[in-house]
């Protein structure tokens, strides 16, 4: 499995100018791929790959002196990212009946980020980083990588530069195969998530006080004369919250998955990419489904590590269907609005978050007991385990305020 681990970089003003002068110089590369492949397309009728262009990359590299100056990976890297572009241009054609954006060109400063993809980078005998092309710049290793490093990119938050390093390494965690303590989470409107346990988990409190800080400084950039000094200012003052409020999230995130991995031996979740082929018009919905799948990616790891079993379910009728075993009757007209609802075969009283995530619970342990020969359902179940231990320890989670962001990535 691929891990990224990142960390922060503090170069030199000499570094700093090199490595902006290559995300500058990358982008305006990035920009004639682009026009390129149109150009091509409009002589010739047929498409540009990305094979061709590096062998245009190649023939320019011998004739344009600056393109020397930049490691041939990060350069190539450039063309799979423009035809990355290409592929979900196309992607978005088939699904909106032809309908979508052109891909488009990178503005001054939103080129952020260069890779290089399998050598010309290193960590050298001080614990610098080695980059090929632009030097030794020091960083912080605030932990320690476990695994083969695949790729390394280097990029530029606002003012900040840091390291990823995509990670490949094999779990040595064995497999959980007897199941005591298993769980649904559904995604709830209002609140984060609920578990079928009866547990709700709210968004924190210090993250709903940022993100409303947020929209407060947003307004106050557009109120600002365009061109002024004080537009740049609140500018940058609307990245940094943003950036703070992202790391919160994660942080929020990451706390919360470890804590859910290790109290469960079985974890169920509804498929997203089942469920985004189903429109989803509720704006509040969508949202929230974005924050979830990074929540999401977050427990897979977290399981594949612990060797926890983590399902994705298909989500057809998991928010309509009465959660009571043996009962199975199904709210056609329900809306989002319906928060709460008694189910008219059983007389249940059902919370509808709960409820959702109780059913996905359902089919997890169906799919155990159908699909899955090596696992087997030991003697508690998770109806019993209710709110005892994990009860606590989620609360102590979310009533922690507003703690330092961490740089880490999911
Ligand atoms: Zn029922």
């Amino acid at each position: 499995m691929i891990k990224t681990y990142k960390y922060r970089l503090y170069p030199t003003r000499k570094q700093t100018e090199k490595l902006e002068w290559t995300l500058e110089t990358c982008r305006i590369l990035y920009n004639s791929a682009l026009v390129d492949r149109n150009r091509h397309y409009e002589e010739t009728d047929k498409g540009l790959s990305r094979i061709d262009q590096q062998k245009i990359l190649v023939r320019d590299k011998k004739n344009i002196e600056y393109l020397m100056n930049i490691h041939s990976q990060v350069l190539q890297d450039v063309l799979f990212r423009v035809e990355k572009a290409y592929k979900a241009f196309f992607r978005r054609i088939k699904e909106k009946n032809g309908k979508a954006g052109y891909p488009r060109f990178k503005q001054t400063g939103r080129y952020d980020s260069i890779t290089y993809t399998q050598s010309g980078f290193g960590i050298d005998d001080v614990g610098k980083l080695s980059l090929s092309k632009i030097g030794h710049i020091k960083l912080k290793l605030h932990r320690s990588i476990n695994g083969i490093i695949k790729t390394c990119n280097v990029k530029k938050e606002i003012d900040k530069w840091y390291v990823c390093f995509s990670v490949e390494y094999t779990p040595v965690t064995k497999k959980q195969t007897v199941i005591r303590k298993h769980v649904g989470i559904d995604v709830g409107i209002k609140s984060f998530a609920a578990l079928s346990s009866g547990k709700v988990i709210k968004n924190p409190k210090h993250l709903i006080q940022a993100e409303e800080r947020l929209i407060k400084k947003q307004r106050r950039l557009s109120n600002k004369k365009k061109g002024s000094n004080n537009r740049k200012k609140a500018r940058l003052s609307v990245a940094k919250a943003h950036k703070r409020v992202s790391n919160q999230r994660k942080d929020f995130q990451h706390k919360l998955s470890r804590k859910i991995i290790s109290n469960y031996d079985a974890v169920g979740v509804e498929d997203l990419r089942i469920k985004n082929m189903v429109k989803n018009h509720c704006l509040a919905k969508s949202i929230s489904d974005a924050g979830w799948g990074q929540f999401l990616s977050f427990m897979a790891y977290k399981a594949e590590e612990a060797g926890i079993l983590f399902l994705r379910v298909n989500p057809r009728n998991t928010s309509k269907a009465c959660s009571v075993p043996g009962c199975g009757y199904i709210y056609k007209d329900m809306t989002l609005s319906v928060r709460e609802w008694t189910c008219p075969s059983c007389g249940t009283t059902h919370e509808r978050d709960v409820n959702a995530a109780a059913e996905i619970d359902n089919i997890l342990v169906r799919k155990i007991r159908q699909e899955l020969p090596e696992y087997t359902l030991g003697e508690i179940s998770s109806m019993d385990d209710i709110v005892s231990s994990n009860t606590y320890a989620l609360k102590s989670i979310l009533s922690k305020n507003q703690e330092a962001p961490s740089v880490r990535a999911g």
